[in-house]
């Protein structure tokens, strides 16, 4: 089959159902999946009915009956896939939603409610987009695959990264995760983290000599962190491949946190004590404080560096008995290069008639599990940024319309014909 004459027909068949995916869309949003607790028996059940009935074979599977995930898909050999996590933050204080945050709504232009942008429907356009295929029965070279997983929102570690863990991905030649970035953006690259654990131990002794006789572990991690802001000094290398995507990056991070300076999230190191335990009373010399730092490392700077350089930091301010654990994951890219960036941003701005810009995020997805698996991998999906996590969250009919166009019209692109 002719990719082109395919899109043209599939983009026309979304023109003319769009109702059924909005519908589907409101029918995400109206079961509560809160993580924590992560309970999503109900909408993995509804999932794998939606697949069921549009012919699409698909399996749960997963660490445990706690974290269902499904692997889905039609066709044959190597894949093309999209990622979608289930799961959605908590509503929080209901009083401060303007409309019940599972009722579903839809107004003429938007669909409201917990997880409309992040991410149900990104999901579930990705979702409608591939049961046109099946249902169309449109001849695919390759397979078409989706994970649908439970945990994102606490770290992914028993969905996206235990499905790749277990070879779900090991035929994937490319991968669309239908997070949230707008329709002018699409994601292409990720900041790494160190997530820093410190333990100073002190020798206990009263107050009131303390400074004679005791050892203080509060004021050695006090020291400690007031020299730990001299990591964000470091900055990442980057290839000329990648220099304009740095400079649209950090132009976006201006214009969306419009703060001095702002734009230096993408490409320098970033420092964020988050927790910090010590002393058991006034009157005491505390023998034990802990505290744990939380630090973003951007593309074209290594983990290891950044660890080094915080121990160099230890051995100048003589706290070698300090003990400490770190958690590493590696700053991740896609070329733009890459076919799928291409097809992508061309369809895209080919449905918008605006431009859409690959661009690297300051926070971090499942998408790392596949780039560092080596899949190619990018995000793209509807949004309205100011709900995400927060009150109020919308999506606008349009972003998502437009959204299940594109990503019909790139898996016409990358498989379908010769
Ligand atoms: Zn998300």
């Amino acid at each position: 089959m002719d990719p082109s004459a395919a899109k043209r027909s599939l983009l026309d068949i979304i023109d003319a159902r769009k109702n059924e995916l909005v519908a589907l869309c409101s029918d995400l949003i109206k079961i509560p999946s809160e993580n924590p607790p992560g309970k999503v028996d109900e909408i993995v059940a509804f999932i794998s009915r939606f697949l069921a009935k549009n012919g699409i074979e698909s399996r749960i599977v997963g660490p445990s009956p706690a974290y269902p995930s499904i692997v889905a898909g039609i066709g044959k050999g190597r894949a093309l896939l999209f990622n979608g996590h289930c799961d959605v933050v908590p509503a929080g204080d209901r009083a401060r939603w303007d409309f019940d945050p599972y009722g579903g709504d839809v107004t003429s232009t938007t669909i409201r409610g917990r997880g409309t942008s992040d991410m149900k429907c990104g999901l579930g356009a990705a979702l409608f987009a591939m049961s046109l295929f099946a249902q169309e029965r449109i001849p695919l070279k390759g397979r078409l695959g989706i994970h649908i997983v439970p945990d994102e929102e606490t770290g992914g570690a028993h969905g996206t990264k235990w499905l790749i863990e277990n070879g779900y991905a090991d035929d994937a030649f490319a991968c669309i995760v239908a997070e949230p970035t707008g329709s002018d953006t699409c994601e292409v690259g990720q900041k790494g983290q160190v997530r820093i654990h410190v333990a100073a131990e002190g020798k206990a002794a009263h107050g009131s000599i303390g400074n004679y006789v005791g050892e203080n572990a509060i004021m050695k991690i006090v020291a400690l962190l007031g020299r730990i802001e001299e990591l964000r000094s470091m900055t990442g290398e980057y290839s000329e491949s990648q220099a304009q995507v740095l400079i649209d990056s950090k132009r976006i991070a201006q214009e969306k946190l419009d703060r001095p300076q702002v734009g230096d999230v993408i490409d320098h190191v970033t420092v964020n004590p988050g927790i910090i335990k010590g002393g058991t009373k006034i009157n005491m010399v505390p023998d034990l404080c802990e505290a744990d730092i939380d630090v973003r490392v951007p593309i074209g700077l290594s983990t290891r560096q950044v660890v080094s350089r915080f121990e160099e930091l230890l051995r100048q301010l003589n706290l070698n008995s300090v003990r400490y654990s770190v958690e590493c994951s590696e700053a991740n890219y896609t070329e733009v290069s890459e076919p799928l960036v291409r097809t992508i941003v061309d369809n895209a701005e080919a449905v918008w008639h605006h431009r859409v810009v690959p661009a690297y995020q300051w926070a971090s997805s499942d998408a790392r599990y596949y780039r560092l698996k080596g899949v190619p991998t990018l995000q793209y999906g509807p949004a309205n940024t100011p709900g995400i996590h927060s009150y109020n969250e919308d999506v606008d009919i349009e972003d998502v319309v437009n959204a299940a166009k594109i990503y019909a019209a790139t898996i016409c692109d990358l498989l379908v014909g010769i």
